[in-house]
């Protein structure tokens, strides 16, 4: 398929590196594809950004029938461009598909089309410390109709949004709830795609645990409220005595690409990582006997999160001496280089962006 570029006429002014924020900018241009059942996915071209037309009766509008993926687009200090590990995102956002009843996307076609989109707006990838270009792939649902069946038609889109350091004011332990009368997910639904609702059903109890002074929910299992799943929007890691553990992966936690690599990293550093089901009594009990040692969460927005309070059922535990941990810190600055081109890259994560001709 051949990508047809229609380029804006006016360019808008780009906004100063420190006051990027995040989500709030967004660049020139836009990818869109759509899809019928006759044509498959057609149409592929680069536009001007721009809104949406849409009836109000299209049914992402009724039934939430939207995915999307999220990664970044890092410069590097020579100029260069690094995507990190862009193949899994495109992978996972065609799993989410497949559980929201939605048709593949060729992977490698969207890889291509990605790189095309960023080439004509690689100025936009700000160069100041700790930011970067976020990217965030979507498809919706366009059927003009009502009634509950999933769609025939769908529009493939990406945007891209300049973005501020996550820690402008230095790497910053965070205070989590953990609630056991709100639930992300549950067992055969779909905590494992991304998918619009599952955030739409996480923004009443992250209101509670943020009136009660918390930034983040920590997520408990949704059949037996016991186990953990996810912290807010990203995976959770527990270091207790010196295994590293993180919850394993059971169909209700969204499978993170930061997750992955920190599990990565830290077996090529010989630390004994484990994937299995943890319980919030496990990790007080860990805490009562002095074995908590670090407590952080991963994702592509903060890369890692280190936790300094955790609050259940009334009781507040402080992680270490609430601050950042070695083992966090040394991921975090280690994750850091390997995307902005500054370490090896020993597992071949990164995707430069190389000229197009
Ligand atoms: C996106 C996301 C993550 C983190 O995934 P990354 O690929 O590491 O960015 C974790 N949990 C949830 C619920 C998410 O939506």
């Amino acid at each position: 398929m051949k990508i047809t570029i229609k380029k804006a006429e006016t360019l808008k002014n780009h906004p100063e590196d420190s006051g990027l924020g995040f989500g709030t900018f967004f660049t020139d241009h836009m990818f869109n594809m759509d899809y019928d059942p006759e044509k498959g996915w057609h149409n592929p071209r680069i536009e001007p950004y721009g809104p949406i037309e849409m009836d109000p009766s299209t049914m992402v509008l009724h039934y939430g029938q939207a995915i999307f993926e999220g990664l970044k687009a890092y410069k590097t200090e020579s100029g260069k461009i690094n995507l990190f590990r862009p193949q899994d995102n495109l992978k996972r956002l065609n799993n989410s598909g497949h559980m929201l009843c939605m048709p593949a996307l060729d992977e490698e076609f969207v890889l291509e089309a990605l790189l095309t989109l960023l080439d004509i707006e690689k100025d936009w990838v700000p160069g100041t410390a700790g930011t970067s270009l976020y990217i965030r792939p979507t498809i919706i649902a366009t059927d003009p109709y009502i009634g509950l069946r999933s769609s025939n038609t769908y529009r493939f889109f990406i945007i891209l949004s300049p973005v501020g350091a996550y820690y402008p004011e230095g790497f910053d332990p965070v205070k989590i709830w953990v609630t056991t009368e709100y639930v992300r997910a549950v067992r055969g639904g779909v905590g494992e795609a991304k998918t619009a609702g599952n955030y739409a059903a996480s923004l009443f109890a992250t209101e509670l645990a943020q009136k009660d002074g918390y930034t983040q929910v920590m997520w408990l299992d949704g059949v037996e409220l016991k186990y953990v799943e996810e912290v807010g929007s990203m995976n959770i890691f527990f270091l207790i005595g010196d295994e590293l553990i993180t919850p394993e992966l059971n169909r209700s936690i969204l499978s993170g690409i930061t997750r992955d690599s920190v599990i990565k990293l830290t077996k090529s550093w010989d630390i004994n990582v484990v994937e299995r089901k943890i319980s919030i009594d496990e990790i007080y009990d860990a805490h009562g006997n002095g074995k908590l040692k670090e407590v952080f969460g991963s994702g592509t927005a903060a890369v890692i999160s280190p936790v300094g309070n955790i609050k259940f059922k009334g009781k507040e535990i402080t992680i270490g001496d609430g601050g950042v941990g070695p083992l966090a810190a040394k991921l975090f600055s280690d994750l850091m280089d390997i995307q902005y081109g500054k370490a090896d890259d020993p597992f071949n994560w990164i995707i430069p962006l190389s000229p197009m001709k």
